[in-house]
């Protein structure tokens, strides 16, 4: 068997020259031959967007094994937000693992797990008691803050929103909305989940006031407040499109939930530490949710995820009835506090704003040119544009596709979002400079003209 020749890794983090340079087509051969091999090894279930070998990032680049460097306008879906190989988390993460890699935090407990801990019940909003739960994936916080809301409340009923996306489990799946490619052939899901109508403002022209009125009467006639455990939603919602809902919905939604006793979940698993310029969305309308799901940024790149809230919810479950083998992992852990020192001190949420700046200007000026750029929204370092027919208004995803074809071919990750796969998101790491941020939009915008 042939094997790819390039250099499997290379040195990584922001020492990288940060540029944009093509030395071959993307997918060079080292990439093609690695991509081949992907395809007689791992199943197609598995889809690969970007067709590149990466054997190095950092600061706002990734490099392939053809030696092509890659703006990257991404961050592994919203993870690499202290950088790629970020030097503080690369130390942390050695001197963890010289130390120890493992003793599964309920079977013998250490300092680094209670230190995240700690981080998180200081820095999610609300000043109120908390306890934090750690643990690997995204979907695996989701899937237990459900479970500690029905525990804390005795209810059932979970509600979630159009266009939702909250992970690939099997409750998780449930709470996502979309069919294609998430829950396709993978029923039957989870019972007792409920979808009601998210606020949208450029599809449904509704004031935040209206489309929480809508949802909250929905919520009422068929599910009962009485009946609900919990309400879920994503303060900016990611995989659905970068949705950021009309302002006064969140708060409106999270006043009826406490008035009536439903755990209130924000799922700040994408929008979570400093990525929407804020250490979390829910703070921008001043929501203190009951709980919120954290990952992704959390940790630098290393699997990790949290579920905080209000201690009497956090600690209803009984000892022993939540947990897991790898949650909370030590290296994973270390990682974590150097990834939220950075946050906290590191002046990265004044750099998501920045970002914002950049981002949000440069599209509204193409938008002003270009009517295939229907809405352009976003906070902080969590911007899209939503691309439509401008005929008709409908979603183009085809277009939508080409164009982040273009960007890969001319060396931009660039990703798509959005129920009806017409949204380009860009999810910059917060360490990109700001000459590589403004070429790497320019190399989509100028995608979008060329398509
Ligand atoms: N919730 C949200 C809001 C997400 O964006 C994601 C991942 N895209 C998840 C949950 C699931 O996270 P994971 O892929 O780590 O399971």
């Amino acid at each position: 068997m042939s094997s790819v020749t390039a250099p499997r890794t290379a040195t990584g983090g922001p020492g990288l020259p940060q540029e944009r340079r093509l030395v071959t087509a993307v997918p060079g051969p080292r990439s093609q031959e690695l991509l081949a091999r992907k395809t007689a090894a791992v199943p197609r279930g598995v889809g690969v967007a970007v067709p590149i070998a990466v054997v190095a990032a950092g600061g706002g680049v990734v490099v392939d094994a053809d030696g092509n460097s890659l703006i990257d306008l991404g961050s592994g879906i919203a993870v690499t937000s202290v950088g790629n190989a970020d030097p503080a988390v690369v130390a942390a993460v050695a001197a963890q693992a010289q130390a120890f890699t493992h003793t599964c935090f309920t079977i013998a407990a250490y300092e680094g797990y209670v230190e995240v801990a700690e981080a998180l019940n200081r820095l999610t909003p609300g000043d109120h008691e908390k306890r934090t739960a750690l643990f690997t994936s995204g979907a695996e916080a989701v899937e237990n803050a459900v479970k500690i809301a029905r525990r804390h409340t005795g209810r059932q009923a979970v509600v979630v929103f159009d266009h939702a996306y909250h992970g690939r489990t099997n409750l998780t799946l449930a709470l996502t909305a979309k069919n294609q490619p998430y829950k396709s052939g993978f029923g039957p899901f989870a019972p007792e989940v409920y979808r009601v109508p998210m606020s949208y403002p450029f599809h449904d022209g509704l004031t935040g006031a209206e489309a929480a009125a809508r949802a909250i009467s929905q919520i009422e006639k068929q599910v009962g407040a009485e009946d609900t455990a919990a309400l879920l939603i994503e303060p900016i919602q990611g995989e659905g499109g970068f949705v950021v809902p009309a302002e006064g919905f969140l708060p409106a939604l999270a006043a009826w939930a406490r008035e009536h006793d439903v755990v209130f979940i924000a799922d700040e698993v994408q929008t979570g530490f400093a990525r929407t310029g804020a250490m979390f969305a829910s703070e921008h309308e001043g929501v203190v949710p009951d709980v919120v799901t954290t990952a992704k940024g959390i940790a630098g790149g290393l699997p990790l995820s949290a579920v905080t809230g209000r201690a009497d919810v956090m600690d209803s479950p009984q000892v022993g009835g939540i947990g897991g083998t790898y949650g909370g992992n030590p290296v994973a852990c270390a990682a974590a506090l150097a990834a939220i020192d950075a946050f906290e001190h590191g002046g990265l949420i004044e750099r998501a704003r920045a970002i914002e700046t950049i981002v949000l200007g440069a599209l509204r000026t193409a938008q002003a040119q270009d009517p295939r750029i229907g809405d352009v929204r976003g906070r902080g370092a969590m911007l899209a544009m939503e691309l439509v027919d401008p005929a008709t208004g409908e979603p183009d995803s085809a277009l939508t596709g080409r164009v982040v074809t273009y960007a890969a071919e001319h060396g931009v990750i660039a990703l798509t979002a959005g129920t009806y796969g017409n949204v380009v998101r860009f999810l910059p790491p917060l360490s990109i400079d700001d000459a590589l941020l403004t070429e790497g939009l320019g190399v989509v915008l100028e995608g979008l003209a060329a398509v």
